[in-house]
């Protein structure tokens, strides 16, 4: 900006010569005078930019006022919205809720679960025996991790099946899945006695009808600690439609209170624009123009 500042200076020196610069009449022989009055005429053109700004501003606060005190608008489409989405939560989650089914899951009978063979050496082998049949689990080994095997083996069925325990069942959907909700409890204790053989406890005694309990509030089988998956997955589905909900109640809020404060506004905005108006006269009436 020095090139300006030269100008300026030039212009005022002309004008000082010949008498007519601003300073002519009460401030001849004062230079800074001059600089004075460009400095202030500066000032005043970057007040009135300032001015025009906030003034552009306010009208765009003003329309949005005029907005919020309409019946319908961006708030109360919002609103509405939210308010949907929070009754479509509500009736998800009352679909989530257990039903018990028809058909109920039969608990077996007091028929024991006993071991009839244990090997802890590798691979290690267990053979449980219930109502007459003998299913065996046998450690596979992974060679690979061979000498670095720290954790207890894991088993897995290699002789025998549930089959001959399932009774007469109303559908094949409901064996199948006392089949897998019984090769899975089994091969869980074959795995647990194992680990009993290795801590020198003793595993508890256990029941087909200890492996078939079924739960209260479904009727579907519970697992070995007593917990339903059913259940289990329809809570964790409920608790996130709960954080669901939370948060679409949360926004509706905050929309809420931001549409009152909008509607609030409107007379300080007016105010506003009202004294910016009288600033922006004031400096146009004295010829000043606004910055680029
Ligand atoms: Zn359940």
């Amino acid at each position: 900006m020095s090139w300006l500042r030269d100008w300026l200076n030039r212009g005022r020196q002309d004008q000082t010569r010949n008498g007519t610069g601003p300073e002519a009449h009460s401030h001849q022989g004062e230079p800074e005078t001059g600089e004075q009055y460009v400095h202030i005429r500066q000032a005043e053109r970057r007040q009135l930019r300032r001015l025009l700004k906030r003034y552009d501003d306010l009208q765009y606060d003003l329309q949005r006022a005029h907005e919020a005190l309409t019946n319908e608008n961006q708030w109360t489409e919002r609103i509405e919205q939210l308010n949907q989405a929070v009754e479509q939560a509500l009736e998800d989650r009352t679909a989530v809720e257990p039903v018990k089914p028809e058909l109920e899951r039969p608990q077996l009978g007091p028929v024991p679960v006993q071991v009839t063979s244990l090997r802890e050496a590798e691979p290690a082998e267990v053979t449980l025996h219930a109502g007459g049949i003998d299913i065996t689990y046998r450690e596979e080994i992974d060679w690979a991790e061979r000498g670095h095997q720290v954790a207890l083996p894991e088993l897995r069925r290699v002789e025998g099946d549930v089959d001959p325990l399932l009774p007469q069942l109303p559908n094949e959907e409901i064996a199948q899945e006392l089949r897998e909700h019984l090769r899975h409890s089994l091969a869980i204790h074959a795995n647990q006695v194992l680990e009993h053989a290795a801590e020198g406890t003793s595993t508890p005694e256990l029941t087909l009808a200890d492996m078939t309990t079924t739960c209260e509030r479904c009727g579907g089988w519970l697992d070995q600690k007593g917990r339903c998956p059913h259940c289990a997955q329809l809570e964790w589905k409920r608790q996130e439609i709960d954080a669901d909900l939370r948060r679409l109640r949360q926004e509706r809020d905050e929309v809420i209170h931001d549409l009152e404060r909008q509607r609030e506004r409107l007379p300080i905005i007016q105010r506003q624009i009202f004294e910016t108006e009288a600033d922006i006269k004031k400096l146009r009436d004295k010829g000043v123009e606004p910055a680029e």
